[in-house]
């Protein structure tokens, strides 16, 4: 049984007072249903002290500590409060070059240190226009398989969010989604059965409240992952609820 998440991705937005709102957040949420997760710029993890909610970060080194300006531990997001970490997000791909090798060493630091990531995979719009879609999720996948075991891999959670669907408004449908994580779970399975079956994965490319419980009742579809729907408390309430 995979218990279904719901994690908000804040990106480069939020402030102090939003830190505030979401204090009621889990107001008619059911925790014992669904995992509810945010993950704000680190700056104010330590705003969400007490939180009746999991935290995240947005990003994790794969070093353990040293002169590298700008950027944050495992250890210090589990300082933090932190239980998760997002990995791989398509923007951090694109703004600072990672590749899927640097994200899969990210990812296992955050295992090894404790940390459950969230992985992320997704295509472009040209890359599915070609035909590539599967080839090149696949190319995603083997970077974190050639690096890690099924048993470390386990301990992840994977985020498929298609770049042509993030922040514009386009979401997957439900079958177009479904159909790919599928795939994905199915690529998995050659890894390892248990792996596959066990996975949660997410959904992410402008999810709102009025497409989150068609997306989510998809048999492949273990919950979301959030960005713009997620700065909204009653909107990500609304989210989480659907899950
Ligand atoms: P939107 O929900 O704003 O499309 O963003 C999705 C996302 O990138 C979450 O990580």
């Amino acid at each position: 049984m995979r218990k279904p998440i719901v994690a908000g991705n804040w990106k480069m937005n939020g402030s102090r007072s939003l830190v505030k709102e979401f204090s009621t957040l889990m107001d008619g949420v059911d925790s014992a249903a669904v995992e509810v997760i945010i993950c704000p710029p680190a700056c104010y993890l330590g705003d969400f002290a007490g939180a009746d909610f999991a935290l995240g970060g947005q990003t994790v080194s794969e070093l353990d500590n040293g002169a590298h300006t700008g950027d944050i531990s495992a250890q210090m997001l589990i300082e933090l409060g932190c239980n998760y970490v997002i990995v791989g997000h398509s923007e951090r791909r694109d703004d600072h070059g990672e590749s899927s090798e640097l994200v899969a060493a990210k990812a296992l630091k955050a295992i090894s240190s404790g940390l459950t990531p969230i992985i992320c995979i997704g295509e472009s719009l040209q890359t599915r226009e070609a035909g590539k879609l599967e080839s090149f999720l696949a190319a995603q996948l083997d970077a974190l398989t050639t690096l890690m075991t099924a048993e470390q891999l386990s301990k992840a959670v994977i985020a498929y969010e298609p770049i042509w669907a993030i922040g514009t408004g386009v979401t997957a449908t439900p079958e177009q989604a479904q159909e790919v994580h599928a795939f994905i779970r199915g690529h998995l399975a050659s890894f390892s059965e248990d792996l596959a079956s066990g996975m949660q994965i997410l959904y992410g490319g402008s999810v709102k409240a009025s497409n989150a419980k068609e997306l989510f009742a998809q048999p492949d579809i273990d919950g979301g992952l959030i960005g713009g729907a997620s700065l909204k408390v009653e909107e990500f309430r609304q989210v989480c609820q659907a899950a």
